[in-house]
């Protein structure tokens, strides 16, 4: 019955589920350990022959519930929370790859996934192609190798506001034998359920939206459970040959649709140890009880402020999907009919130096290294987040020298307009 609940009910109800004379809200089980009457009881935790909790970096029944929420938002069948967005999207990657492998990324990524894949990735010997998302089904054909292990985008990308063609990548990943993976963050499962448009691993900086208050650095890998591994077994031995780390168990075999995610449990989690505490963890299911309330409260205001800039002599641009004259307005149509997200980007006439000197008078919004929560606020990229990237770079990840990314919040739309316009006339 619960699957069957609509996104509403399952952002409130989904995950902790009491028994009789428990607590109603989810326990936040602050412990490293958990207590067994007798060793062999815990000797079969260890085998994994047995469910049970026994250390906090492997599980932790809070870091769980929370997880089985986000699957059941995301409509998959197995997830797991990170310490954070970019812990998430490495072991959604790494539980894939070894050195000597090779993936393909959409090149229009967050700055930090850019860096990870292109640079810090590529020392432990998995090599990264960048490619346009825009460019046609035969270019981006052309781009795999006997090698390529996984295709990885953003269903919204962060900051340039590309939108994906979800369809288009799934078919592409999986007509090479391999999985799409999709950051999910922008668009939340409230707008955009990638699973429902083929692919196949769904991966979140619950930091944004999810949390929704800036409370919390965290993350989240959600699997579908449709991508067959055994049908491609040559291409994936972590999954479909003994793990010798744990005695020769083949995840595939015996974990079927839970392969994947007891494998970034079972090894990357046991040897990388990045879980959220589960305070953290309690504080992002407080959020998830209101994104099916906040995200339309953010889009509708979103709408309001892209078509006051639109329309205002001081800017030179605007790039927000919900404007009609927007190149990814149908794809916004097709894969997130009730909105995509808070988030645009803009520049102002005059380019750089009009962008911070217009920056520097705003009031309500501030100036912030994050978005996607219920404040509004503003980012500089090239000046901040992307400052490491070449000129080059940045083009190629759809930075434009004067992109501001705005993220508008849930205030009233006339209050964060009034701002803008304000301090648009310093210009
Ligand atoms: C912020 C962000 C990340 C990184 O997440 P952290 O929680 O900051 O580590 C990854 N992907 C996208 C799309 C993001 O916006």
């Amino acid at each position: 019955m619960e699957n069957n609940y609509r996104i509403e009910t399952k952002c409130i109800q989904s995950g902790w589920q009491p028994g009789c004379g428990e607590p109603r809200v989810l326990p936040i089980y602050q412990s490293t350990t958990f207590k067994y009457d007798d060793s062999d009881q815990m000797g079969r935790l260890f085998d994994l022959e047995a469910e049970g909790y026994f250390y906090t970096r492997l599980q932790n029944p809070t870091n769980d519930a929370v997880a089985a929420k986000i699957t059941a938002l995301e409509g998959g069948v197995a997830g797991m929370l990170t310490s954070s967005g970019q812990a998430a999207n490495y072991y959604a990657v790494f539980n894939l790859c070894e050195a000597g492998d090779h993936i393909l990324c959409s090149g229009t990524v967050y700055g930090g996934t850019f860096n990870l894949f292109g640079t810090t990735m590529k020392k432990q010997g998995i090599e990264c192609t960048f490619i346009n998302p825009d460019a046609s089904y035969e270019e981006l054909a052309g781009e795999f190798r006997p090698n390529t292990k996984a295709v990885f985008a953003e269903t919204i990308a962060n900051p340039s506001i590309v939108l994906l063609d979800i369809e288009k990548f799934a078919r592409l990943a999986h007509d090479h034998g391999v999985p799409l993976i999709v950051d999910n963050t922008f668009a939340t499962p409230v707008n955009c359920r990638p699973f429902e448009w083929g692919a196949d691993i769904v991966t979140h900086s619950t930091t944004k939206y999810m949390d929704g208050h800036a409370m919390a650095v965290g993350g989240a890998v959600i699997d579908s459970g449709n991508f067959d591994w055994m049908a491609h077994a040559d291409r994936f031995p972590g999954l479909t040959t003994p793990d010798e780390s744990y005695h020769g168990i083949t995840y595939a075999e015996k974990f079927g649709k839970g392969a994947y995610i007891t494998k970034a449990t079972a090894q990357l989690m046991r040897d990388l140890g990045s879980i959220p505490s589960p305070m953290n963890a309690f504080l992002l299911n407080i959020g998830l009880e209101t994104l099916h309330l906040r995200m339309p409260r953010h889009c509708e205001n979103a709408q309001k402020v892209a078509e006051f800039l639109d329309g205002h002599e001081k800017v030179a641009w605007v790039n927000y999907a919900g404007l009609a004259g927007n190149p990814y307005h149908a794809l916004a149509e097709k894969y997130m009919p009730h909105g995509t997200c808070g988030v645009m980007a803009f520049g102002v006439k005059g380019g750089r130096e009009s962008a911070v000197r217009f920056m520097d008078h705003l009031k309500l919004a501030a100036i912030v290294t994050h978005v996607a929560d219920a404040r509004t606020c503003i980012l500089h990229p090239a000046s901040h987040t992307h400052r490491q990237l070449t000129e080059e770079q940045l083009r190629e990840a759809g930075v434009a020298p004067d992109l501001m990314r705005l993220s508008v919040g849930i205030e009233n739309v006339e209050d964060i307009i009034d701002d803008l316009d304000q301090a648009l006339r310093t210009i």
